[in-house]
Formats: structure tokens, sequence, C-alpha cells
């Protein structure tokens, strides 16, 4: 049997569960990332686990629901502590959902506080007197004004939050968290005093992330973005290590799958051509003629690749400039068209690692959705990072065990796709 973890996490979406995972590796814990809640039980003995959710923009009582499964399985694994974690913009409309899943957390957990910060200092997402600013300026005047589903029109949290709770929301202003620990909890002591719940905890900086962990230990629920996790391995008697992150050895064919059309992937398909590598397009309006659904091009892709894969890492991508997404589109209907790429991507990712792939590269945060699902993954042991917010992973498929990575669009240096594999050998 797998020994207890030390901290169970919630997360509500899939790349917001490795970024919190990547920062936690990067502190010190050894973290599995899942996909969904388990229903088995874990692969391996780690420190952590972030269950990945799909519950930001759900209903809220479904958001609740998953949340309480996912608690559930977690508290079964020993968890000590429970992190829920949502955007470092804090995503979420009126109804929810961080404020109703924070507590109906508190209500499973029988506890009567919690705090609530999205500060991420390192992505420029800063908590400064409860008002959240996006790099250098304040949520509601940042493009998550304009969010098509959660758009935030009001910068202070407190009111933010207040608005989703029945709970009463307070602040730990920046003053505070500037003294330590002791400040913090004295602060804490007075809040719950008045009968607040939920406190909203201002950071600007790592330092005051770093100030704000020893003051959160023990304590039953967090609620926070990614940054949170930084000041926490230490509470648990861990330090950063190389050996968190460390990863079997990494070995079988490589192969990059793109379906990302984000600027910094276009760049990176780009300087891996550049670089010598073999590169093949899927065109979709090829996919749309097709009379087996994509059956043929994922065949005839696989036979490209299949004598190229003794040599060095291939590239099968779908990635396009806007025209051509645009044309694309225009033609097959905006859902119609990213459906049925992110299809054949993900049959194509299959098709490559039963070929003997073992090391993958995966470029888009919905084409690694599809991928991830294709391989039939539930679990990844998070590794090394290789961009900010990128780790190695480490994961089991029906075909054998697979090191991947999962590049949301616009993640990564253009050089991205060739460091990747350097970065394992
Ligand atoms: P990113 O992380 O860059 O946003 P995603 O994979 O999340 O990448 O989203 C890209 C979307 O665009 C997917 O739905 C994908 O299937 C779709 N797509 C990829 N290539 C094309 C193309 N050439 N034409 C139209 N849609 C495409």
């Amino acid at each position: 049997m797998a020994k207890q973890i030390h901290l169970g996490c919630i997360a509500d979406d899939f790349t917001g569960a490795t970024d919190l995972a990547n920062n936690l590796v990067r502190a010190g814990m050894r973290v599995v990332q899942t996909i969904g809640v388990p229903t088995e039980p874990l692969a391996a003995d780690v420190d952590a686990v972030v269950v990945a959710l799909k519950s930001r923009t759900i209903a809220p009582a479904e958001a609740i629901a998953q949340s309480l499964a996912a608690l559930a399985w977690l508290q079964a694994q020993g968890a000590q502590q429970i992190y829920f974690k949502y955007c470092s913009t804090f995503d979420s409309t009126p109804t929810g959902n961080i404020g109703p899943v924070t507590e109906a957390l508190m209500q499973a957990l029988h506890t009567d506080f919690t705090i609530a910060t999205p500060a991420f200092p390192d992505n420029g997402r800063t908590v400064f007197k409860g008002y959240l600013f996006v790099g250098d300026v304040l949520l509601n005047e940042s493009s998550m004004k304009d969010h098509p589903l959660t758009p935030m029109t009001d910068a202070n949290l407190v009111r933010v939050m207040q608005a989703q709770c029945q709970k009463r929301v307070g602040l730990i202003d920046h003053r505070t968290v500037a003294q330590g620990a002791a400040a913090v909890q004295q602060r804490i002591g007075e809040l719950k005093a008045q009968g607040i719940a939920i406190a909203v905890v201002d950071a600007v900086s790592n330092d005051d992330l770093l100030k704000l962990g020893p003051a959160l230990k023990g304590m039953p629920l967090l609620t926070a973005g990614s940054g949170v996790a930084i000041g926490l391995p230490a509470n648990f008697g861990l330090s950063p290590t190389a050996q968190s992150s460390t990863l079997p050895a990494a070995q079988g064919l490589q192969a990059v799958v793109s379906g990302s059309c984000s600027q910094a992937t276009l760049r990176q398909v780009a300087h891996f051509q550049a670089s010598g590598h073999p590169a093949l397009a899927v065109d979709p309006l090829a996919l749309a003629r097709s009379t087996q659904g994509g059956a043929d091009v994922v065949a005839s892709a696989l036979v490209w690749a299949q004598p190229h894969l003794s040599t060095g890492p291939v590239l099968i991508y779908s990635s396009a400039a806007p025209d051509a997404v645009k044309a694309a589109q225009a033609q097959l209907g905006v859902e119609a068209a990213g459906a049925l790429v992110e299809h054949t991507m993900a049959a194509i990712a299959n098709g490559l690692v039963a070929l003997g792939v073992r090391q993958l590269v995966v470029a888009g945060g919905e084409t690694s959705g599809a991928c991830v699902q294709a391989l039939h993954i539930t679990q990844l042991q998070i590794g090394p990072q290789i961009d900010p917010g990128v780790p190695w992973c480490h994961a089991h498929t029906p075909h054998g065990a697979v090191h991947l990575t999962l590049k949301s669009g616009n993640f990564g240096t253009d050089d991205f796709f060739t460091k990747a594999f350097a970065q394992l050998a």
C-alpha cells in the first residue's frame, strides 16, 4: 500500500492542476496529478496528489458534488491538508464556483476558517489591499473583463468572494503578511472573533508567500491559485530537491503532436522544421473530405512517421496561422473544426505510442486533454520543469509507460520541441 499523502489538492481545471503540481514539485514534493477522481489506488509513493477536475464553469451543484468526491478520495489516501486550486485570475461567475465549492469543502472538513488568494507573483498575479492585479493593471481592466465564460468586472476579491458566499469574508492585508506568520495567525484569531470565516490574503511577492506558508500549517483547508503552494512543503519538513522531480529513465522513440495554433506554438513548429527534423501537416479540410471520419488521414500519417522515427523526433501538426484556421472554421464551423482536429491528433498520438514512441510532446490545452483521454491515462507523475508551467510527466498507457509533456498554447521558448527531448536524455 502506498504511504499516506501530506497534501490533497482539488483543481478546477486540467492545465491549472499541472501548474500547481509543478510548483509543489519545485518546492520539494513528489506529486501525482490524476485526471478526474481516481477509481483506483495511487500508482506511486508521493507527498501530494492533485485531482484535476473540469469544474470551473459547470453548475455549482455539480462542481460541489465533484469536489466532495475528490475530497473523499484524498482523505482516503490520508491527506492531512486540502488545497482547493482555482485560476490566478479568480475565474468565476457571480454564482461560483469558487465560493460554493469553498463553503462545501469547509462544511465537509468541519472547519470554521480558510484563506482565499489567487496571488502568483511569478506570473504577474498580485493581491494588494484585497485587489487583484494582472501584470500592471487591475483584474477588471485586464483582458479578463472580456472572458467569454467568466468575465471579471471587479478587482476587489473580498467583494467578489462575498457575493459567492453565505459565510462572511474578510481581509488579511499586506502589512500583516509582511510581519510574518505570528502576525497572520493573530489576525486570523481577530477575524474569527468577528465572525469572519474566509480571508482574502494579500501577497505581492514570493517572499510574501513564503512568509504566509508557516501560518497555514495545520489549517485543514486552503483555497488559492498555484502561488501559495511554494510556501507549503516546508510545513511538512520538505525542501527543494532534485529527487522530487525524478522520473524513471526515458527510452523509446520521440514525437511531437501539435494541435495548438497559438503564436508561441507556431514559432516552435517553425523552429523544429528549421532544425532539420521531419514534420507532417494535417489539413482540417482533408479531414472533412475523408469518408472514414479521418481514419485514413491518421493511418497515412503513421505510415509517414514510421521510417523517420528511428532517426529522431518527428512532428505531426495541425497548427496553422490565423488565416488558415479561420478558413477551416468558416467551412466546417468553429466547434466542428476543433473537435475533428482534436479527435484526429489524439488518434495520431495513440498510434505513435503503439509504434513505440515513449517520449511524447503534446502542444495545445484542448489537444492535450484529447490525447490523454485517447491514451487512457488516468495518473501523471510530475517530473522536472522544461519551461515555466510545463513539466515532463510519466504515465502508464495500455501500450506501456511513456514520458509526456502537455504544453498549453502560449507556453515555452521557440526551441521547446527540441529542448524538451534534450532535457530528458
Ligand atoms: P491552445 O492551448 O494553443 O489554445 P488548444 O489545443 O487548446 O491549443 O486549442 C486549439 C484548438 O484549435 C483545438 O480545438 C484544435 O483542434 C483546433 N485546431 C487545431 N488546428 C486547427 C486548424 N488548422 N484549423 C482549425 N482548428 C484547428
